[in-house]
């Protein structure tokens, strides 16, 4: 373990389990459920599960991009499975979740991208749970207006497209993605009347003023809520950790987004783009 790979006190969580979650546990042990909260170790599940809010992801376990800092593999992805979207409805309705954030893989494997499917599972976790909130996490699908039209049209409470990271190193890290255009999937979203989510890690190469300089264009494009969080290296064949953002300087980042004018902010070493995010959500529509 190089210095560099050693994580920071601040990066420390406490476990702290409250009746929510330990209900939520048992509910989720019990039906045999999958959430990535549970399967990726995140440590905000104490707090994200105590405000009954979780995320699913998708698509399967393979993309068809690779991202630099992304531990989801690479790789031909499994069949369309069609039953998915029920599914993924049906465990927020045995979780009694107030809000979940839905995220999943790129399929640029369809020839629709997967749009069917993620427009489908957001559609019937709204049936299936009139009072739950939805957050689609989705990937770009290639900017297309049909595919991005029809995502829309299943009218998440937010929508989120994150763009990750400065344009300097934005091919290195996203290298199927472009910078222009997840900005113009998060317009396109805004036009369409729904609430624009974005996040950006820090810890990749990128400077402070880099970090302004995207939440500006971000600001510029439409996005409403920002969450800027820390990279964490999933396996040595992944991006290296460039630094260890301190929480002063997450601090300094949120104070920069407030004062451009996103309507909700979360930044800090633990933050996920999925932390919280009920929360943030009402603060934002209430603002
Ligand atoms: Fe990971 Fe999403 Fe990139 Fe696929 S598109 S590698 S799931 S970040
Ligand atoms: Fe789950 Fe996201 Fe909260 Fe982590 S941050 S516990 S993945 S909802």
């Amino acid at each position: 373990e190089t210095p560099i790979e050693r994580k920071p006190s601040w990066i420390r969580t406490k476990a702290r389990t409250g009746p929510q979650y330990t209900e939520l546990k048992g509910l989720v042990r019990s039906g045999g459920l999958h959430t990535v909260c549970e399967e990726a170790g995140c440590p905000n599940i104490y707090e994200c599960w105590e405000d009954r809010e979780a995320t699913f992801l998708i698509g399967g376990e393979q993309c068809t991009r690779r991202c630099d800092f992304c531990q989801i593999d690479t790789g031909k992805p499994a069949d369309l499975d069609r039953d998915e979207p029920r599914r993924v409805a049906e465990s927020v309705q045995q979780m009694g979740l107030r809000y979940s954030t839905v995220t999943g893989v790129a399929r640029d494997d369809l020839p629709d991208g997967g749009a069917w499917l993620y427009a489908e599972t957001v559609d019937q976790i709204h049936r299936m749970n009139p009072g739950t909130g939805v957050e689609l996490l989705a990937p770009d699908f290639n900017n297309r207006d049909e595919l991005l039209d029809e995502v829309f049209a299943s009218r998440p409470e937010v929508f989120a497209h994150n763009l990750e990271t400065v344009p300097r190193i934005f091919k290195r890290i996203r290298p199927a993605f472009r910078y222009d255009r997840s900005l113009d999937v998060i317009t396109k979203a805004r036009a369409a009347g729904l609430v624009t989510k974005s996040n950006l890690i820090l810890g990749m190469g990128e400077t402070p003023d880099e970090v302004t300089a995207a939440l500006r264009d971000l600001h510029d494009a439409g996005c409403e809520i920002i969450t800027i969080t820390q990279y964490l290296r999933p396996s040595p064949r992944h991006h290296p950790v460039e630094r260890w953002v301190k929480p002063e300087e997450f601090v300094a980042h949120s104070e920069t987004a407030e004062a451009i004018g996103f309507a909700g902010v979360m930044a800090g070493p633990l933050v996920r783009s999925s932390y919280r995010a009920g929360r943030l959500y009402a603060q934002t529509v209430a603002a």
